[in-house]
């Protein structure tokens, strides 16, 4: 018997990654094809084993139709992640035991969020997921966060609750290994930040939506140069050094950038135009070159500098010394970077007339990407995006929004899944004992966010 299992485990079968749905990114879910499931002798349900170059774990479920004949796995951004690999490139993929955990503790991904309160929620979340210490997880909601809106800060007067992902670390399980939380799980919740190993990903392509081409572009000029350098070098091309992003605010710019950056396994810094404007005199430049200087000592690293329009605005029509220094100070910093550097820099501008031409010279920021205004199927995507861990109730249908928001971008569609979640919340606000820190169970099941809450946050 124990030879046999023995001879499961060795089983092993490589597959291509390839990203998940939208709809299913954060579940903790590998689709595979079913002649893997037959190589490694697993049902659906099962914990797999991926490793890239990190190992983590996840439930297998089957491939859609469409993909049974293709050798590939979907993992969702975080997944992607945790096993360190791109997609694209291939996984190993084992059968795996997940074992139940006497204790596990998370605490936040990011460093702006500081989460506090019950953890039966957090509990509930992850009850039978599989979770490998240094994994970076998402819940699907309903956590108690402090960093909500004001009004439902008010509202609460105590933690509130956001109805949105959270992206947490799982700072150490006992025992270690695959574990999976059950009804003895003692859960632990840091209040602080806590980075995990596996890098900053806390923004992957999974969260920008209506954006396949874009992406598909960036990555070429962007992720495979700074994942492969070699493969230039032995071509003898130089990779861009600067790209240019154009497109109205809200569309998601910046979220991409970041994306681009962790999915490249690259360093991100970001430098605000009209932030670095307003410093003492010489003291932009000195910032600029500080942040050129970092950059190229943390490569691979990417550089982000948002409304580059009020950096470097066009020569001509510049009456002022500093901007004309800065301009100048900036166009040094680009020529100085060497091709090969591992650094690219993407700027990003509403306004590509207003920026000055020199800086579109070959060698500085020669490639341009236009962001538009999503269109009916990418504010569906964005919707999706923004209802993820949102509990919605049987009448939303994310098609219809599409159809009506006409003329939203990225940021307004945000807006308006976020204000329809605080209206859900003050729908249950009756129901609560304000003195008490926690929200009951049966409470916390009755909230969801209906297609009447949607329809009137459109409506303001
Ligand atoms: P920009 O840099 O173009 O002004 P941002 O990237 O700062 O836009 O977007 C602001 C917010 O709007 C993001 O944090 C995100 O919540 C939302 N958003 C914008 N575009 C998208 C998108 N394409 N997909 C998902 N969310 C988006």
């Amino acid at each position: 018997m124990a030879d046999l299992d023995a001879a499961v485990e060795d089983k092993a079968v490589r597959l291509q990654v390839a990203a998940a749905r939208q709809e299913e990114s954060g579940r903790g879910i590998a689709r595979l094809p079913r002649s893997a499931f037959q190589a490694l002798g697993i049902t659906e349900g099962d914990t797999v084993e991926i490793h890239g170059k990190r190992t983590t774990a996840a439930i297998a479920m089957a491939a859609y139709d469409e993909d049974q004949s293709l050798d590939v796995v979907r993992l969702d951004g975080l997944q992607r992640n945790n096993a360190e690999c791109g997609s694209g490139e291939h996984v190993r993929v084992t059968a795996a035991e997940s074992r139940p955990a006497s204790r596990v503790i998370f605490a936040p991904a990011s460093r702006e969020m500081r989460l506090q309160g019950p953890t039966q929620a957090l509990k509930r979340n992850f009850f039978r997921r599989p979770l490998v210490a240094g994994d970076l997880v998402a819940t699907t909601g309903q956590q108690p966060v402090q960093n909500m809106p004001a009004e439902v800060q008010r509202m609460f007067n105590a933690p509130a609750y956001a109805l949105t992902q959270i992206r947490l670390t799982v700072v150490s399980t006992a025992p270690k290994g695959i574990v999976h939380i059950d009804e003895n799980t003692e859960v632990e919740l840091r209040a602080e930040f806590e980075e995990a190993p596996t890098g900053r990903a806390v923004v992957n392509y999974d969260d920008v939506g209506g954006m396949d081409d874009t992406i598909q572009q960036l990555r070429e000029m962007v992720e495979l140069p700074l994942r492969y350098p070699e493969l230039f070098t032995r071509l003898g091309v130089d990779p861009p050094k600067g790209v240019l992003l154009h497109g109205p605010p809200g569309t998601g710019k910046t979220r991409l950038a970041q994306a681009v950056a962790n999915e490249s396994d690259a360093q991100f810094f970001t430098i605000n135009g009209p932030e670095i404007m307003g410093s003492g005199y010489g003291e932009s430049e000195k910032r600029l070159r500080e942040v050129f200087e970092e950059a190229t000592k943390h490569a691979p690293a990417i550089i982000f500098i948002d409304e580059i329009d009020s950096i470097a605005p066009k020569r001509a029509q510049v009456t002022g010394e500093a901007e004309k220094r800065l301009v100048a100070q900036l166009l040094t910093l680009m020529d100085g970077l060497e091709a090969r550097s591992n650094l690219v820099v993407i700027a990003a501008t509403n306004r590509p007339d207003a920026i000055d031409e020199a800086l579109r010279r070959p060698g500085r920021f020669d490639r341009e990407i236009v962001i538009g205004v999503p269109d009916e199927k990418g504010r569906r995507e964005i919707l999706s995006i923004h209802t993820r861990g949102m509990p919605l109730g049987d009448r939303v249908d994310l098609d219809e929004l599409a159809r009506v928001t006409h003329g939203f971008v990225g940021a307004d569609i945000a807006a308006l899944a976020r204000e329809a979640a605080i209206d859900a919340v003050r729908r249950i606000m009756p129901k609560l004992n304000l003195d008490e820190r926690t929200i009951p169970a049966e409470v916390l099941d009755e909230l969801s966010v209906t297609r009447e809450d949607f329809l009137s946050s459109l409506k303001r």
